[in-house]
């Protein structure tokens, strides 16, 4: 994971490489934060970007991430501004925020939601996704309770539903909190899920309160 900043300078190469103006200058108009040599150094040294006189361009691995990053950011726009109808101005920023946060299976249901639009609203290409190529019309991960996975599902927490607030903080010292990839060992008598290397035992009540992401076989963590 890079830090935020790094993320938007690769952004801005991606985006000043779109317009075929590669140059630093044009980079830092594009750029929300202040990019420091150091920055560039360390993108340079983690195989991201390269270098030629003035002028910046994305390696193919930098080319993989600043791809997913736009992805977002674009997809973002197109849910704000079309289902949230924020304003130009707020709506930037939103999604300069959502788009280091978007957890992929998110993103493909949003983009599945949306339509697998192609364009941001204003008018700039949004790089495909896995559910765009496979044409998913249906969205198929939603967020359901713990207890109605199966043994052998697998999960991602979205939220807790603290039902006492002393159960609540006793999850999150376990270590079950928002993020946390588990899955379902069996479901009766009693629920009992392993995440790490913890194995759990749930009454059914707190089950019930605990809310993942479907995850399917084939998504890693
Ligand atoms: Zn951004
Ligand atoms: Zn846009
Ligand atoms: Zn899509």
């Amino acid at each position: 994971m890079l830090r935020e900043e790094l993320e938007e300078i690769l952004e801005a190469v991606w985006v000043s490489n779109e317009y075929r103006k590669p140059g630093l200058e044009e980079i830092k108009k594009n750029c929300p934060v202040e990019i420091a040599d150091q920055d560039l150094l360390t993108l340079q040294q983690e195989g991201l970007i390269h270098r030629q006189d003035n002028d910046i361009h994305l390696t193919e691995a930098g080319k993989v991430i600043a791809a997913g990053l736009v992805r977002r950011h674009r997809l973002a726009e197109v849910l704000l501004s079309s289902i949230l109808q924020l304003r130009n101005s707020d709506m930037e920023e939103v999604a300069c925020k959502v788009e280091h946060c978007l957890q992929p299976e998110v993103e493909e249901s949003i983009c599945t939601l949306l339509g697998h639009p192609e364009v941001c609203p204003d008018g700039k290409p949004i790089p495909r996704g896995r559910c765009c190529t496979k044409g998913l019309t249906v969205v198929d991960r939603a967020v359901v309770s713990l207890s109605e996975l199966k043994a052998g599902e697998r999960g991602k927490i979205t939220y807790i539903k603290p039902i006492t607030h002393s159960n609540f903080h006793q999850l999150i010292s376990f270590g079950l909190h928002p993020g946390v990839v588990l899955t379902v060992h069996r479901n009766s008598p009693t629920i009992c899920i392993k995440f790490g290397n913890t194995e759990l035992a749930l009454a059914d009540e707190i089950a019930a309160n605990i809310f993942v992401w479907r995850l399917h076989p084939e998504d890693h963590p």
